[in-house]
């Protein structure tokens, strides 16, 4: 059984998340998107809604299961028995990213592994961040989110929340 782990802030899952997920799906057993709880970015949506929100867009998926997590990603990869991590490359700055994590992440536990997928062209530029501005503006995110949580987005950046 080969599990693969995609771990990320989701904050919201976009469109360009459900690419990875969907192709990263196909090449495993069973794929964990992993949310994460405490990282260095101030989340917008609270670890809950956001392990919900990819919970609504995932269930037609059926080796693909949502938990949250917290600490190091190598000693939850280990709990899953997980054979590698999965992530997406949209530009040159997340591929320098992604090499400095791989090879920390490498000093940690010597079975790390990492598969990199590129991004889609037509969602490259697709980012959570880009979702809550526009989002908290007011503006269309139906190209940018799955439908199945467009409305709770915007329900979160209503005047009335
Ligand atoms: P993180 O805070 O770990 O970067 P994100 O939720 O922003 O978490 O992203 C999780 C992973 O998905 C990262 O590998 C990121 O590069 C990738 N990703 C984000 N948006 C896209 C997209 N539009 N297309 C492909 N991969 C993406």
């Amino acid at each position: 059984m080969k599990t693969f782990i995609y771990p990320g802030s989701f904050d919201p899952l976009t469109r360009g998340h459900m690419d990875i997920i969907w192709r990263a799906s196909s090449l495993c057993d069973r794929l964990i998107v992993a949310v994460l709880k405490n990282n260095s970015k101030e989340a917008f949506f609270s670890p809950e809604e956001r392990v919900q929100m990819a919970q609504l867009c995932l269930l037609p998926f059926s080796n693909v299961l949502v938990c949250s997590f917290d600490g190091l990603l190598v000693d939850f990869m280990q709990e899953q028995k997980a054979a590698a991590v999965v992530r997406g490359i949209r530009s040159e700055s997340d591929f320098r990213y992604e090499l400095e994590l791989s090879a920390t992440n490498r000093l940690l536990y010597d079975k790390y592994e990492s598969f990199l997928l590129p991004a889609r062209q037509d969602y490259a530029i697709i980012s959570s961040s880009i979702v809550r501005e526009v989002a908290s503006y007011g503006g269309d995110i139906s190209a940018m989110v799955p439908e199945q949580i467009e409305n709770i987005i915007k329900e979160r950046f209503s005047p009335n929340n």
